[in-house]
């Protein structure tokens, strides 16, 4: 048996189908990217109309893919919160249409749930990570350090008290003058820069427990900016300062994952997700802060850190193993807490 999953929370559409063990038979990721790039992030009710327009060919061509058909299917799994509205009714609603449709289990995925048990798809680490791990989700939309102790079971540990990471490199890179989404951009123009030339504040750096800030980091960046007339910041202080940012968060990452892990003292791995587990800085930092405690730091291929739908379809695999279906009247939910799910 396979199920399909579906993803639409923010911009990208996603459909993947997955064997009940894990196998991926087939994915597919729209960014729309150009869609939003002109407004300089997402619109979402651009990206709820560019759902509506991708998700069933997508859907269509993963199926085909995987040389499916629907009765070969154990069940649908789309995201279902949380994110942006638009995009999620669409995605809900189209799963469940589907389920109604083939007559098949519906599973209403947590977002955040997908994203914190992709470490556990086999293959993907020796076996796939095992309970309970430390997770550090670090997307455009969340910054937490969670305890990630079963299917179902997650205790968040610490967030943001002002922006995403994800958010603070946008903005940092928008700042800059770079275009959006910052975040590679930035990492880009760190490459050619100097760390240590121009220091920023590493904010909350050693303070007890593992929350984040990065208003004031980015607030460094903008007095530093304005420090100059309007468009005419040297060269090489641009590419100091995305270096000197870049520098900042990995530090604080860094610190906070030790925090977290003090907190775990159980857990067998730190598990890194979101898009901005794809910066390097970023990684070489946490993989420190786990190498010091003698754990393995698991960070999924970038394509399954980033929004996708494979996460969703395995999250799905889990939750139907244990019987975890939800009911076709189950309601999108914008906002949707990790604490706060069935197991
Ligand atoms: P969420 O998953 O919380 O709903 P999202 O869909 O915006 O939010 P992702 O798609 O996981 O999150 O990640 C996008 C974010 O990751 C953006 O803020 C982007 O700038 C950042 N990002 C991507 N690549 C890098 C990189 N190499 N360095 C730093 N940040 C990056
Ligand atoms: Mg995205
Ligand atoms: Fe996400």
């Amino acid at each position: 048996a396979a199920v399909l999953g579906l993803e639409s929370s923010c911009d990208e559409t996603a459909a993947a189908v997955l064997r009940a063990d894990g196998t991926i038979l087939a994915e597919a990721v729209l960014s729309q990217l150009e869609e939003h790039a002109a407004f300089g992030g997402v619109v979402p009710e651009i990206a709820a109309r560019a759902h509506l327009d991708h998700l069933p060919r997508l859907a269509a061509r993963v199926m085909a893919e995987a040389g499916l058909g629907f009765a070969d299917l154990a069940g649908i799994a789309a995201t279902s919160g949380p994110g942006l509205i638009g995009g999620l009714i669409v995605g809900a609603s189209f799963g469940k249409g589907l389920a109604i449709a083939h007559g098949l289990p519906f599973v209403a995925v947590n977002h955040l749930e997908a994203h914190a048990l992709t470490a556990t798809l086999p293959g993907l680490v020796e076996g796939g990570a095992r309970f309970p791990y430390l997770l550090l989700l670090l997307s455009g939309g969340h910054c937490q350090c969670v305890a990630v102790e079963g299917v179902g079971h997650f205790r968040r540990l610490g967030t943001t008290l002002d922006d995403a990471v994800g958010e603070a490199f946008d903005k940092a890179a928008k700042l800059l003058g770079l275009p959006w989404p910052g975040g590679p951009a930035l990492e880009r123009l760190a490459a050619t820069g100097d760390a240590a030339r121009i220091r920023l504040p590493r904010p909350l750096l050693g303070r007890a427990g593992c929350d984040f800030s990065f208003s004031g980091l980015k607030t460094a960046v903008a007095h530093a900016v304005a420090r100059h007339p309007p468009g005419a910041l040297p060269e090489a202080d641009r590419a100091d300062l995305a270096a000197g940012f870049q520098a900042s968060v990995a530090a604080v990452m860094a610190d906070r994952a030790r925090h977290a892990l003090d907190m775990l003292p159980a857990a067998t791995a730190l598990v890194v997700a979101g898009g901005v587990a794809a910066n390097g800085a970023v990684r070489t930092a946490l993989a420190g802060a786990a190498r010091e405690r003698g754990l393995p730091m698991v960070a999924p291929p970038i394509r399954l850190c980033t929004d996708n739908a494979v996460m969703v379809a395995w999250a799905g695999i889990e939750r139907l193993r244990r019987g975890l279906t939800d009911p076709l009247g189950h309601a999108p939910r914008p906002r949707w807490p990790l604490d706060q799910l069935t197991a």
